[in-house]
């Protein structure tokens, strides 16, 4: 039996654990993907009990994708560009090797076709927290030529600005103060990186005005990485003007999918995981 599981707190909404599970069951391998609630004070005590029952990998989430940093034997490429990891695969030696599948999720999610168009042209990043992060490196992958972020905290903004341009010279990094009406007419992606529009206290709340999204450009991106509910006011917005869209459902199973390949040595069914996802929603809400 594969065990697998997550690790964080609080992890009562974790999307995780039926995404897995749904695949475990198609693949016919047999397996269990465990909620770990862990605090940054049990960290140590959570790793060392999972090496000795013999897990063979975990997600990890907030608030330990940082913590864990430091008690891994190697990280991935991404996980050291972002300085955090959301996937451990323990070694047969107990090794544990550190994986951030998010830019891969986000890249994934973005057709060849629209990754093609999207070629050394500029993006505007809303928010600037650890999906910001992901999403940054991930359009320095794809091409783009300039990002634009918009931060309530410019501090912050500043540490991911000098991220990327130690580690992607050649993309422009602007960044600006968080603002209600940005001027997008020149943006071929928009994209909201933070919690507003979520549900809870941001339901029905857009990131930005009407106004701001009905600026953007007809062949424009409108990408939204919440995931619940699966259509924000943010795309609505969007949808109105006919602008393509994406929400945040697609890098959520496309990061998943990559944690799994890391951990077993078969395709992901990405359809399957993401029908999970999606009927998990509809039955939670
Ligand atoms: P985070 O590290 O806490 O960052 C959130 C960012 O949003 C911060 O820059 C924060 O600003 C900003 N923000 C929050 N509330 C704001 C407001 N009212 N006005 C302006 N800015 C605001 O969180 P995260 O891990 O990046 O996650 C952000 C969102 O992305 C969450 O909704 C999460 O569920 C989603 N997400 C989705 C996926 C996916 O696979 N679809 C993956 C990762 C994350 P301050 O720094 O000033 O607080």
């Amino acid at each position: 039996m594969i065990k697998l599981g997550i690790i964080g707190y609080p992890l009562g909404h974790s999307l995780s654990p039926v995404m897995h599970k749904a695949a475990l069951d198609y693949l016919g391998i047999d397996g269990k993907y465990s909620l770990i609630e862990t605090k940054p004070e049990d960290l140590i005590d959570t790793i060392k009990r999972l090496k000795v029952e013999g897990y063979k990998g975990f997600n990890v989430t907030i608030p330990l994708k940082v913590w864990i940093t430091p008690l891994l034997n190697e990280v991935d490429d991404y996980a050291n560009l972002m300085g955090s990891v959301n996937t451990v695969i323990i070694k047969e030696n107990k090794d544990l090797v550190g994986y951030n599948t998010d830019i891969i999720g986000f890249i994934n999610s973005i057709s060849d076709e629209q990754r093609k168009k999207l070629k050394s042209r500029k993006a505007a990043v809303f928010g600037v927290g650890g999906a910001a992060r992901a999403v940054a490196v991930g359009l320095a992958a794809i091409g783009l030529g300039e990002i634009i972020f918009y931060a309530r905290d410019t501090e912050k903004a500043a540490k991911i600005k000098d991220m990327m341009n130690l580690n992607f010279p050649d993309i422009k990094i602007r960044v600006r103060q968080f603002t209600d009406y940005p001027d997008l007419s020149h943006v071929s992606i928009a994209i909201n990186t933070t919690p507003i529009g979520m549900k809870g206290d941001y339901i029905g709340i857009s990131p930005i005005s009407k106004r701001s999204v009905e600026s953007l450009p007809e062949d424009a991106i409108v990408y939204d990485l919440v995931y619940n509910p699966e259509e924000t006011r943010f795309l609505q917005y969007a949808k109105e003007k006919n602008l393509t869209t994406i929400n945040g459902i697609e890098m959520l199973v496309l990061q998943g999918a990559e944690a799994l390949s890391v951990w077993i040595d078969k395709e992901p069914p990405v359809n399957i995981m993401r029908e999970a996802v999606l009927k998990s929603l509809e039955q939670n809400g």
